[in-house]
Parts: structure tokens; C-alpha cells; sequence
């Protein structure tokens, strides 16, 4: 496996692979399952397979957690070898952005995509993460790139610019990986230090699972769809109280159901409706995603 950190490393490489495929799957590394899950799609998919880690400073927010997120680096190396990848690209903040991030030119994604949800709690984010993802593809021009479901809101913006900006990259999607608990892998979950952060930390995915369960349920009692805004509201001041605790608070910062293919707020729980949460569990933020069908 080749560990490199610059494009002229890559180009050389990229050379010698000639006419194979190649997958790209972009992470921030702290690797775990979600991404193990992404890597060995690609390798399914595609002759090579090359795996990006690098922690991108345009796509957080002054107050996020920039300084701290995990950079086990080592560790994700390890993976990566042990999965078979072909190539790690680890670049430094220069070597993307050499004139700095300040009068860089970004990708702006359309305002309908990005002003709800997370778009609407971190400004700029989905700016960060459109030129970032744009950036990789010109430096390492992979056919196919996988992102995982996880990040729906990421995956439509993703989607979105590959279609307006004609990219020659074919978007792969891959299911969200949940620990047995129900929890969404993720590497901020980390942060969740005590049990009762890691007890509430589930109610994001309970929530998600109840809503889900009452609607198909309507549905197959010949029942019309269940209205989204008092099914989200009754099942998530139900699981709160439950989930709560001594010691930590959870704050739902959104709860929503959109068309799955438009992410369009939608009023009724029908087939096509995937419900998006994100909430803090005392300081860590946390997401998640499930399709009603
Ligand atoms: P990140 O390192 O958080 O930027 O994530 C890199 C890629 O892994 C993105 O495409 C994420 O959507 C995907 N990913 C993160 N967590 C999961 C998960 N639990 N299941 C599936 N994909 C995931």
C-alpha cells in the first residue's frame, strides 16, 4: 500500500495503473466500520482503491471541534492496509490549500440544499465539504467515489454538484453501519465519555426507529400516512424522557421528514419519507437518518 501526501506522489502512481478503475473513498480518518463498510464496496466495484484521509478545515465552523477531532493515524493506516487498499492519500492543509483558505475559490452548493438541517446549523459547512470533495476528484480523478448514507444531506449535495458541474465520477452510495444497539457509527462518537452520554447518544436512532415502525404500521392497517409533525413531536418527547439522565442533556437541535429524493420537507409519513435528526449530547453533536420504507 502506498502512503502519499502530494499530488505529484499521486500522479506518478496514477500512471502506472493505467486503464483500471479506480474507487476513491473520501474520510476525515478515525476509521471505523461505517468506513471499513465504504472501502470494501469500492473494492468490490473497482480494480483500485484509494482512500483519502484528511481532516478538512473549510468545512468547520469557528466553534466547532477542528483542534480536537482524532487523528489516530497509525491505526488507520493499519486498516487500510489490512483491507487491501491501494493508495492513502494524506495531504496537508498546504498541499490543498496553498494560498490559504481565506480567498480560496470555493463550490457553493445550491441555497434549496443546503438551508435546512445542517446546512442551516453550520454555515459554510457544505461550501467546505462541495470544494473539498471537488478538489480530491481533480487531484486523483477516481471513476467511482463511495459516501455513505450516514451523511445524507452530504450525499445530496455531493450528488447534486457531480450532475450541475458534469463530473466524471459515478456516486456510490452505502447504508449506514449501526452498532448492535442501534447507534450510527461515527468517529465523534468517541467523545461520548460516560455510559449515560453513550445511553443517550441512543435515542437519536430510537427515535428514528419508532417513527419508522408507527408509519409502516398506519400504512398497514389501511390507515392514511401518519402526519409527520405530530408523530416526529409525540415519539421524541417520549424517547427523550426515557433516554434521560443524571449527568447529561440531550438537545434536539432538528427533527424532520423530507422526500428521500428531493430532501424536501414533506408533511405526511408516506413511502417516500426519511426522517433526519441531529441532536448534542451534552457538548457532542451527533446525526442520523432513516428511510420510512
Ligand atoms: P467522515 O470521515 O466522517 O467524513 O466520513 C467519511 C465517509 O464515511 C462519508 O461518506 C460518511 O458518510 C461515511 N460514513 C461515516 N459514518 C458512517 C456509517 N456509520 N455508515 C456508513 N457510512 C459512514
Amino acid at each position: 500500500m502506498q502512503v502519499i501526501s502530494t499530488a505529484t506522489e499521486y500522479d506518478a502512481i496514477y500512471q502506472q495503473w493505467q486503464d483500471q478503475e479506480v474507487a476513491l473513498v473520501p474520510t476525515m480518518g478515525a476509521l471505523h466500520e461505517g468506513h471499513l463498510a465504504l472501502i470494501r464496496l469500492a473494492r468490490q466495484v473497482a480494480d483500485v482503491v484509494v482512500v483519502s484521509i484528511f481532516v478538512n478545515p473549510l468545512q468547520f465552523g469557528p466553534q466547532e471541534d477542528l483542534s480536537h477531532y482524532p487523528r489516530p493515524l497509525e491505526q488507520d493506516l493499519a486498516l487500510c492496509r489490512e483491507l487491501g487498499v491501494d493508495a492513502v492519500f494524506t495531504p496537508s492543509v498546504a498541499v490543498l490549500y496553498p494560498e490559504g483558505m481565506d480567498n480560496v475559490t470555493t463550490v457553493v452548493p445550491p441555497v434549496s440544499l443546503t438551508e435546512r438541517f445542517c446546512g442551516e446549523f453550520r454555515p459554510g459547512h457544505f461550501t467546505g465539504v462541495a470544494t473539498v470533495v471537488l478538489k480530491l476528484f481533480n487531484l486523483l480523478r477516481p471513476q467511482v467515489a463511495v459516501f455513505g448514507e450516514k451523511d445524507a444531506q452530504q450525499l445530496m449535495v455531493i450528488r447534486q454538484m457531480v450532475r450541475d458541474l458534469h463530473l466524471p465520477v459515478r456516486v456510490l452510495p452505502h447504508p449506514t453501519i449501526r452498532e448492535a444497539s442501534g447507534l450510527a457509527l461515527s468517529s465523534r462518537n468517541r467523545y461520548l465519555e460516560t455510559e449515560a452520554e453513550r445511553r443517550a447518544a441512543l435515542s437519536l436512532s430510537a427515535i428514528l426507529n419508532r417513527v419508522r415502525l408507527s408509519a409502516r404500521q398506519a400504512v398497514q392497517a389501511g390507515q392514511p400516512p401518519l402526519n409527520a409533525e405530530t408523530t416526529l413531536g409525540e415519539i421524541s418527547r417520549e424517547v427523550l424522557a426515557e433516554q434521560s439522565g443524571p449527568g447529561v442533556t440531550i438537545r434536539l437541535q432538528y427533527l424532520a421528514a423530507v422526500d428521500k429524493d428531493t430532501f424536501e420537507p414533506i408533511h405526511t409519513l408516506g413511502a417516500n419519507a426519511k426522517v433526519l435528526a441531529a441532536a448534542y449530547v451534552n457538548d457532542v453533536r451527533l446525526i442520523d437518518n432513516m428511510d420510512v420504507e
